[in-house]
């Protein structure tokens, strides 16, 4: 196996393989499996989008989806991308999942709206790895998969994390200003996790955060992370950007960032990640999701 990781270590452009597979053994095995399967994965269709509604809280209706990959795979079974977005970014891989998720989700979005005749159109979500603005022309590869599907830039959110900005590189800011000239929202994920200071943000072409979930757990049993997160909430709005919250998963959560003046959210009390077709059949539905 010191040879797989030797093997390995070459491919990847990482020389301290050959130390990690002798220290951590069955995770160096774990993560060379991994890397050389996501290869084949792509060719053998083997991803696959899952969408997470997203819900006004003043209407209780769904404005938009996030797509969340999945990788179902015949030896692993269903892989979740915790598992697997870290090996694919090392390896570069990303690149070429991200144009896949991109297309998918553009595709699913133009679709689900070809579909809703006066209703207003929803918008989608999704995330985008640090690496791919790093690896190649993304900005380039954006324009020609809307133009290719005839996915709307309005419709599209593209989130990123905290640690892009921090790269600190004009060439990314570029990048962004340029998406958010389109009309395409930019929007940060996990928010208040990283290490960027709120007042920082005024300064990125952004128009959305994410407030992690971490900070929605406890919010209805606990004074001070309810205190916290409406000091967050305020914060954004004075910053003119707008908020979103994850990881709501009780209808008190929900209300009580409602009445804090958080306009969309997200998470498990409104739906789970789910399968296109039942995200169909729920927005068929129309049911009031606050009630
Ligand atoms: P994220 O973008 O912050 O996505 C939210 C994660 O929280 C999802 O996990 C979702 O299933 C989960 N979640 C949503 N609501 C709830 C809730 O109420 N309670 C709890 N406990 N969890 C909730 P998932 O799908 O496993 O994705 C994990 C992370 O993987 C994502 O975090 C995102 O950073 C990354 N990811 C997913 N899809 C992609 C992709 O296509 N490209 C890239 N680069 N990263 C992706
Ligand atoms: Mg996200
Ligand atoms: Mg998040
Ligand atoms: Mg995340």
């Amino acid at each position: 196996s010191a040879d797989v990781a030797m093997y390995h270590a070459k491919n990847y452009g990482r020389n301290n393989y050959q130390f990690y597979s002798r220290e951590l053994g069955s995770k160096a095995s774990e993560y060379i499996m991994l890397g050389a399967s996501i290869r084949q994965a792509l060719k053998n269709a083997e991803f696959e989008l899952f969408y997470q509604p997203q819900v006004d809280l003043m209407s209780g209706s769904i404005v938009g989806a996030e797509a969340l990959l999945r990788w179902r795979n015949p030896q692993l079974g269903v892989v979740m991308p915790d598992r697997f977005i870290k090996v694919a970014e090392e390896s570069g891989l990303i690149v070429e999942i991200g144009e896949w998720v991109l297309r998918e989700a553009c595709n699913a979005l133009v679709s689900l709206n070809n579909n809703r005749g006066e209703q207003s159109p929803l918008s989608m979500a999704v995330n985008l790895s640090s690496r791919q603005f790093l690896y190649n022309d993304l900005l380039a590869s954006v324009k020609q998969i809307l133009a290719e599907t005839g996915c709307k830039p309005e419709w599209l959110k593209l989130e990123i994390t905290e640690s892009l900005l921090l790269e600190d590189s004009q060439e990314i800011i570029n990048t962004l200003s340029a998406f958010k000239e389109m009309g395409i929202t930019i929007s940060i994920d996990d928010f208040c996790t990283g290490y960027s200071a709120m007042s920082y943000l005024g300064q990125f072409p952004i128009s959305q955060v994410k407030i992690d979930r971490s900070f929605v757990r406890d919010i209805a049993a606990k004074q001070d992370k309810l205190e916290l997160i409406t000091a967050i909430i305020r914060i954004a709005h004075a910053l003119r950007l707008e908020l979103v919250a994850e990881g709501v998963e009780s209808k008190q959560q929900a209300n009580l960032l409602k009445i804090q003046g958080c306009t969309i959210a997200q998470g498990y009390f409104f739906g789970k990640p789910m399968r296109l077709r039942h995200l169909e059949l729920i927005l068929a539905d129309g049911q009031n999701l606050m009630q």
